[in-house]
């Protein structure tokens, strides 16, 4: 039924502009004056008028004429007319197209905020509306990485796999690496990043580019869950992804698939079988028995996710590798996520850019064009990127250059400045003052397991009703550098006991600005993350024995009161100094020199053999006699 846009303006004592705002926002379409919908409609818009009222915005259009003005503020055309005439000196008909300025400012002067229909709205007026699918979106090919323990079957289960499925078998099944590739079974498509091993996935993560859909877990039936296996279940439990697990290696006499299952259940993955949500498939990469059944687990979990991407939509990608190749340049590995790349076509990819100049698949094939979940390598940029490099298209190369030029800018300023993630205990506190963070992650490592367990134990124990401390990931053996890149892409800090981080895992800490905490006592360590959560971490100090003066006469100076006359018989004392005043074995004072002065002149320090007059922080109480130990603050 018809619904009039004025009756509600009335009802609700808003202005026509806002009722239309609000049905705009609520995807409905309607005209100046009416709209259509049925009652669950109207009750929608009623609803969502009633948390507009009292709101002085009016949304509209882009490019309003002074007409559409008068009809949203619901004020006679010849109103808007001679405000614009008279005060703001604008000549304008009624069906002027007004600048952006002008009708913010028109609306203003009616004493409302404008706010244009394709800008973000103001809280108040978004009402839940189903989201936004791209027009054009397809199903696309999920995106699968595989994880586990060295020598588990990776390498071996992607190469099974590569052999036998990949699409073109004319070229019997050769592949170039490009770090990527794609199977092709009658089901649909299936993206492999050809990058096992969790390093290359969290350090993309770690780059703010989460391209896996699915990760695989790759478990050998005859050695069972491994320090590794339990590494990758915890990256892929804090990234968040699907996991299936293959349990590899079937074709083993000796192997025991039941008992890794029975083992995941106690790292809280657990199988379908046994109830959980967890897909486990039983596999061996030598001899292809279960791979048809674990793919088919993969296309399924694929449809359960409906993963969509419009090839026609605006060009979203990751770099997946890259390498300078002496004869050819910079060479990359991008996975397109969204749109469609074209050869010729210029990119920004981070902080470098470039024009396509080819593109090949993973048959080492020439392509023109490449779209969502495909991967290409191509040729063409003017430096080397990072793997987990965003890609965007440009109008053209010299456009591409200048948005990267100025990345490069500003990354260069941020490398000088601020850390731009990770995480310190006492930065807890702050952020959790700037609600910035809720959660304390950490990654613990220690020595033998007992003390795993038993730290472990004891962190799970702390509570707090502001702060949730999480361990990510826990292991024996020193902090490396995947630890860091876990902790960095999860905002994470590590810590060690009877540990230490390795030489690079240092390094790669510095640069990424996570806090490694090493302790040797498990109550230092449990103190420390009790006192973080309750935020009364101090930094810890430690004084350090400056010098000693003795005051040897009291005097008063007109203009600036008691002095003490003193004499320093040791080391030194500044301006800064700390002071402790002992008389006999009591101490009278701890607190700060307020001035420091030799003869009359204000000094910096004064050293072992000279006179000086020393005034205190608020405290005049000293006598002939008393002993003044000079100490500074050193923090630790
Ligand atoms: P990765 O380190 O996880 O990549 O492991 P690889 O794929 O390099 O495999 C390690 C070893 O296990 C190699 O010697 C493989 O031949 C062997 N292997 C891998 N999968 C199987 C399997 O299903 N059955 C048997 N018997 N051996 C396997």
């Amino acid at each position: 039924m018809t619904q009039s846009i004025s009756d509600l303006s009335k009802e609700f004592q808003l202005k026509p502009g806002q009722v239309c705002g609000v049905l705009d926002d609520l995807g409905i379409d309607h005209d100046q004056a009416t709209f259509e919908g049925d009652a669950d409609i109207l009750e929608l818009v009623r609803e969502a008028l009633t948390e507009q009222q009292g709101s002085k915005v009016i949304i509209l259009k882009p490019n309003p004429t002074p007409r559409d003005v008068a009809a949203a503020l619901d004020v006679p055309q010849p109103e808007v007319q001679k405000t614009l005439m008279t005060k703001m000196k604008v000549m304008a008909t009624l069906t002027t197209t007004l600048k952006p300025d002008v009708a913010e400012k028109l609306v203003a002067e009616f004493g409302y905020e404008l706010q244009w229909a394709d800008a973000p709205k103001p809280k108040s007026t978004t009402v839940a509306k189903p989201a936004k699918k791209p027009t054009g979106a397809q199903v696309r090919p999920p995106v699968v990485t595989i994880m586990g323990h060295v020598d588990h079957g990776k390498t071996s289960l992607l190469d099974y796999i590569r052999k036998a499925n990949v699409a073109a078998r004319e070229h019997g099944g050769i592949t170039q690496h490009i770090g990527a590739y794609q199977v092709e079974l009658p089901e649909g498509k299936i993206t492999f990043l050809d990058t096992p091993g969790h390093a290359a996935f969290t350090a993309m993560r770690a780059r703010g580019a989460q391209v896996t859909d699915i990760a695989v877990l790759v478990v050998a039936a005859d050695d069972g869950i491994m320090p590794q296996t339990i590494e990758a279940i915890n990256h892929i439990k804090s990234a968040e992804v699907p996991m299936i697990v293959a349990v590899n290696k079937i074709d083993k006499p000796g192997s025991n698939p039941d008992r890794v299952l029975t083992q995941l259940t106690e790292h809280e993955v657990v199988p379908e079988a046994f109830g959980g949500q967890t897909p486990v498939a039983k596999v061996s990469a030598m001899t292809g028995e279960g791979i048809p059944e674990f793919l088919e687990l993969l296309l399924l979990q694929a449809e359960v996710m409906e993963l969509k991407a419009d090839p026609k939509g605006k060009v979203e990608g990751t770099v997946i590798e890259a390498k300078l190749d002496k004869g050819r340049g910079p060479v990359a590995t991008l996975l397109v996520m969204e749109g469609t790349l074209k050869r010729g076509d210029a990119l920004v990819v981070g902080s470098t850019y470039g024009k396509i100049r080819t593109m090949t698949n993973y048959l080492g094939e020439t392509v023109e064009t490449a779209g969502p979940s495909m991967p290409v390598e191509i040729l063409g940029l003017s430096d080397v990127p990072q793997a987990g490099d965003r890609i965007e298209t440009a109008a053209d190369e010299r456009s591409a250059r200048v948005v990267a030029e100025g990345r490069q800018m500003r990354d260069r300023e941020k490398s000088l400045h601020a850390p731009t993630r990770g995480m310190t205990l006492a930065d807890l506190r702050r952020r959790m003052n700037e609600e910035e963070t809720k959660d304390l992650n950490l990654i613990v490592k220690a020595d033998v397991q007992g003390s795993v367990e038993a730290v472990k134990g004891m962190i799970e124990k702390i509570v707090s009703d502001e702060v949730t401390v999480k361990v990510l990931h826990s292991g024996v053996g020193s902090i490396t550098e995947g630890d860091i890149l876990l902790a960095s892409a999860s905002n994470a800090i590590c810590v060690g006991f009877n540990v230490k981080p390795e030489a690079g895992a240092k390094k790669e800490a510095e640069r990424r600005k996570v806090e490694i905490r090493t302790y040797t006592i498990i109550y230092e360590l449990i103190e420390d993350i009790e006192a973080a959560v309750k935020g009364m971490l101090e930094p810890k100090f430690r004084e350090e024995y400056m010098g000693t003066v003795e005051i040897r006469m009291v005097f008063k100076l007109s203009r600036y009161g008691l002095v003490a006359g003193s004499h320093c018989t040791d080391g030194k004392i500044t301006r800064n100094a700390r002071v402790r005043v002992t008389r006999g074995t009591e101490v009278v004072y701890d607190g700060k020199v307020d001035s420091l002065k030799h003869v009359k002149e204000d000094v910096r320090e004064i050293t072992q053999g000279f006179d000086c007059g020393i005034q205190f922080d608020n405290w005049t109480g000293f006598k002939e006699g008393d002993v003044v130990e000079a100490y500074d603050l050193v923090q630790i």
